[in-house]
């Protein structure tokens, strides 16, 4: 089916390993997976056609170090790397490392990474293409006496950001001018620790808030849309629970919406699978553009069940240099979809993480569920990476009918060994606020609060 692509190497670990070799595989394209130490016997190490030890343990030794990963693709002599998210999935160098030893980098160029993955740069040039944007800085901000005159223009509160910041890290709330300068400092060193690269910028700090994202796919020459994803369930700027399409759009928002990240994509020759993400004000009404993610987003299964379009091989054909088949004309929205994030954690004890062996795992299944985890009895989550051990995914006809379901599978699932968030998704989705449809970021800490 593939043209260039024979083989790929998946530079990632967990269920989004497993999500790109389960893609492979109907491909009929070779996968090879990498893994550090700690995870020698995880299942995409089980499932793959090949798989490789590319370092200790900690990241920094194996899911990020770019030359072994390189190295070992050179060894297999892959095709193509698919990185997944977080991890390599946003590193321009390492896209550019790729180009240079003619491995396919499955994502957009280089190029276009470090100039969407620059925050400051992305809304410059979200602005030229009339997409919407914040109140706040025209670009970096150092000096104190340039924040407090942004603040005096925007008001206050106000947040910095980190031009480099992702994972819901790497921005402050600033509420008043006493701590701005302080704020302003400390931001900045936190993000070169963080992220190496002390840029910051200022937006307006909007309370009343959603978060809704645009998925898209371009070949290059065909940018589609697959409608929106509502992310708004978040706790610390970190989305738990996504569904599609958003409750809180009409048509016409949608409409709007939708093709702005269209015409941003375009405006940058985009090519391969990404997200713009806006928020939405309740206040006013208004979509403004936040990011955009230049990879495949953890929540993209909701627009997969949406639509039925597989956005993974999608992006990897697009690699292979294929055209899209499908138009926006092609591209039907049917019934609702809801994720949650499953994470093993405390929800009891402030969402502290819980690695540990799981005793016992039985997956919840029946007509329009999808656990995308790679857990298996017995496995042990290593203590060294993110805490999500899957993500559980329903569609039903309507957004009641999702929720539904979703509490019906989450009460049939059972992990034993390590406390999960499982518990509390139900408790979540069957709030009056998330049924009602009508919420905004700051629900979730409500909900905890109570
Ligand atoms: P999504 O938008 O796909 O929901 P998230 O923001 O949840 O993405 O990030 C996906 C994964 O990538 C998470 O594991 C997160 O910790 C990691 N991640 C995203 N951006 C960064 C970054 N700039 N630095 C480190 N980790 C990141
Ligand atoms: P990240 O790269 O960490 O994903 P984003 O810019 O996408 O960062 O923002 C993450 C979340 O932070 C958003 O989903 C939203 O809830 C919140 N957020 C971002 N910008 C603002 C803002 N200007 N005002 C209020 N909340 C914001
Ligand atoms: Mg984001």
């Amino acid at each position: 089916m593939l043209k260039k692509i024979k083989s790929v190497m998946i530079a990632n670990r967990g269920e989004i390993a497993l999500r790109v070799i389960r893609a492979c595989k109907e491909l009929d394209v070779k996968s090879v997976a990498i893994y550090s130490e700690a995870d020698k016997d995880s299942l995409p190490v089980q499932l793959a056609d090949a798989a490789v030890c590319i370092g200790p343990a900690p990241a920094q030794f194996s899911y990020q170090n770019q030359e072994a990963i390189i190295s070992a693709a050179l060894a297999f002599g892959v095709d193509a790397i698919h990185p997944g998210y977080g991890f390599l999935s946003e590193k321009a160098d390492f896209a550019k490392k790729c180009e240079e030893n003619e491995i396919v980098f499955i994502g957009p160029s280089a190029d276009i990474i470090s100039k969407m993955g620059d925050k400051i740069e992305a809304r410059k040039i979200a602005d030229s293409a009339s997409v919407p944007t914040i109140p706040g800085s025209d670009g970096a901000v150092r000096e104190p006496e340039k924040a407090l005159e942004i603040a005096q223009k925007i008001g206050f509160p106000l947040l910095i950001k980190a031009s480099a910041g992702g994972g819901g890290r790497g921005m402050r709330v600033v509420n008043s001018r006493e701590t701005l300068e302080q704020d302003l400092n400390e931001i900045m060193s936190e993000a070169e620790v963080a992220f190496g690269d002390s840029s910051v910028y200022i937006e307006k700090y909007l309370i009343d808030i959603r978060h809704i994202e645009v998925q898209l796919l371009s070949d290059g020459i065909n940018c589609i849309h697959l409608g929106e994803r509502d992310c708004t369930a978040q706790r610390r700027n970190q989305k738990l629970v996504e569904e599609a399409p958003s409750p809180a759009l009409s048509a016409d928002q949608r409409e709007d919406l939708c093709k702005s990240a269209v015409r941003l994509a375009e405006k940058v020759n985009y090519k391969s699978a990404g997200t713009v993400e806006y928020v939405f004000d309740n206040i006013d009404k208004k979509f403004y553009f936040i990011e955009m993610n230049t990879r495949v987003q953890v929540e993209h299964p909701v627009s997969e069940m949406i639509t039925g379009i597989d956005i993974i091989k999608e992006q990897i054909k697009i690699a292979d240099g294929q055209q899209l088949k499908c138009k926006q004309k092609d591209v039907v929205l049917y019934g609702h979809s809801i994720e949650c994030r499953l994470n093993a954690e405390d929800p009891q004890n402030g969402f502290m993480p819980c690695p540990g062996t799981i005793n016992y795992y039985r997956p919840p299944g029946g007509f329009g569920i999808r656990m995308d985890s790679h857990l298996v009895s017995g496995y042990k989550i290593p203590p060294y990476y993110d805490s999500m051990i899957g993500k559980l995914i329903c569609w039903g006809t309507d957004r009641n009918e999702a929720i539904i379901r979703m509490t019906r599978a989450l009460s049939e699932m059972k992990v034993e060994g390590v406390k999960t968030t499982a518990s509390f998704h139900s408790e979540l989705i069957n709030s009056e606020s998330f049924k009602s449809g009508d919420f905004n970021t700051a629900f979730v800490s409500s909900l905890l609060e109570k």
